[in-house]
């Protein structure tokens, strides 16, 4: 079942259009998936499947906006990136014995 994007935007009821997928036009000219949006450019309504939201959250390192400075909240998202990395390792290792790989 694929989730179909809405054809107005349920917020000012503007028509819908499709964004393919690309890269930012301004640095650090990040690539960005595709996307639907509002054509109202004050609406910043934008709608994307389910389940590739889900995807990029998970990717998102948590910080906590409400406090802390910009360094803590990068040193927050490096914590974050280096406990994720560390279960990866863990798979890794996991998967090379089953696999028998020295
Ligand atoms: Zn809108």
């Amino acid at each position: 079942m694929k989730e179909q994007p809405p054809i107005q935007c349920p917020e000012c009821l503007t028509a819908i259009r499709y964004i393919p997928a690309g890269v930012s036009k301004k640095p650090p000219y990040k690539p960005y998936d595709e996307f639907w949006g509002c054509k109202n450019m004050e609406c910043k309504y934008t709608w994307r499947p389910q389940a590739e939201l889900k995807r990029i959250r998970a990717e998102i390192p948590v910080v906590n906006e409400s406090e802390g400075n910009p360094q803590e909240k990068i040193v927050q998202g490096l914590r974050s990136s280096y406990m994720v990395l560390t279960d990866i390792k863990k798979l890794l290792q996991d998967i090379k014995e089953i696999l028998s790989i020295k």
